[in-house]
């Protein structure tokens, strides 16, 4: 775990300054903000752990801190690795999905218009590609729907949740109480499907 070094080269990029600090075996980075209290967190997927101080906080006070949150890190780090191994959470380096690109698709050639005629509506085609922040989209104006290759090695009734969400923008286009009753009339388990998909990691659909 620890991308440490590239977070840094981030923050610096922002103007933010920022140290490496290690207080009780664990490594983190100091942020120096105009702030009130410390803040820390430990970021997902990497297990990096971030730490937001005032300006004129004295180091010693700060190492303190951390170090009484310790237990906290290294718990919160071991539920990033169990959800990375269960494959609940994106890897933090790119894993090559494209050989389950065509079984992606034959899944959706099948699950299509069988979500098609229950919804009852009529797509232009659903395709796969990549996308780096979002599971899918729908353009309603054109009626195409592209999924995100990300769902390509998720359980199938993730990859079909998000074909769902997709094919209701076609009744609804916004995100309102009117779609999520479409949702909740077509998939009434969904929001379990959404918790399942965005434990850590969001992305918007
Ligand atoms: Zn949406």
């Amino acid at each position: 775990m620890g991308l440490l070094q590239a977070t840094r080269a981030r923050f610096a990029k922002r103007g933010w300054h920022t140290s490496s600090e290690c207080v009780a075996g664990i490594e983190f980075i100091l942020t120096r903000k105009q702030m009130k209290n410390i803040r820390m967190r430990v970021k997902a997927p990497s297990g990096d752990v971030l730490v937001s101080a005032p300006h004129h906080t004295e180091l010693a006070d700060i190492k303190r801190f951390v170090a009484s949150k310790s237990e906290w890190v290294l718990q919160a780090q071991r539920k990033i690795k169990r959800l990375l191994a269960e494959g609940k959470l994106n890897e933090p380096v790119q894993r090559d999905l494209e050989p389950l690109r065509k079984p992606m698709q034959h899944a959706l050639l099948e699950l299509l218009p069988v979500w098609e005629q229950r919804i009852g509506v009529q797509s232009s085609g659903c395709s796969v590609r990549k996308m780096r922040t979002r599971w899918g989209s729908c353009n309603v104006r054109t009626r195409k729907i592209w999924l995100s290759l990300e769902l390509a090695d998720k359980p199938p009734e993730l990859l079909e949740y998000v074909l769902v969400h997709e094919l209701v923008h076609l009744l609804e286009a916004s995100h309102n109480a009117r779609f999520y009753r479409f949702m909740d009339t077509f998939m009434p388990d969904w929001r379990d499907k959404h918790q399942r998909l965005n434990p850590l990691a969001r992305r918007r659909l």
